[in-house]
């Protein structure tokens, strides 16, 4: 089972009310196990938010409030939903394709803290999770190259 973030397969669960629609994770999926999630969504924080962005170690939004922890709990929270949907279907968690340079989602890169859209290097919060449970990242630009 691969996850894949659900801005990426058309779901209105951006920050700013939109999605990331992408035909290429579309396609994938449609030929693979998957499942949908987005740790902001579940976080509790509303939708549409502030767009936030990595500070140092905590995430700051743009009006300044600190929403590490709704971030770290919606990560964790996602993580939890997808190792019992996992073992539900008497499946393991090959993968994820998470949308770039997010804070949640991003993977060796994401924005700086200066809401300016310059990237640095760095993994979002649900990446860094799931990179300490040995699942493999990749985002939607690598799509085309990388297996699995
Ligand atoms: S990038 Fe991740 S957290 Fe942000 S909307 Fe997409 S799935 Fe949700």
């Amino acid at each position: 089972m691969y996850l894949i973030s659900g801005c990426l397969l058309g779901h209105n669960c951006k920050y700013n009310g939109g999605n990331n629609y992408n035909q290429d994770v579309i396609d994938f999926a449609a030929c693979h196990s998957c499942f949908s999630v987005c740790p902001e969504g579940i976080s509790g924080l509303p939708t549409p938010r502030p767009p936030a962005e990595y500070v140092g170690d905590r995430v700051i939004d743009k009006e300044g409030r600190d929403v590490t922890e709704y971030f770290v709990g919606g990560a964790e929270a996602s993580l939890t939903a997808a190792l019992a949907e996992a073992e539900k279907r008497g499946e393991t968690i090959e993968g994820a394709i998470l949308k770039a340079n997010s804070p949640s989602c991003g993977s060796g890169q994401i924005y700086d803290g200066t809401f300016s859209g310059t990237l640095i290097r760095g993994n979002g919060c649900f990446t860094k999770l799931l990179l300490d449970q040995d699942i493999k990242v990749i985002s939607e630009k690598e799509i085309e190259n990388v297996k699995f």
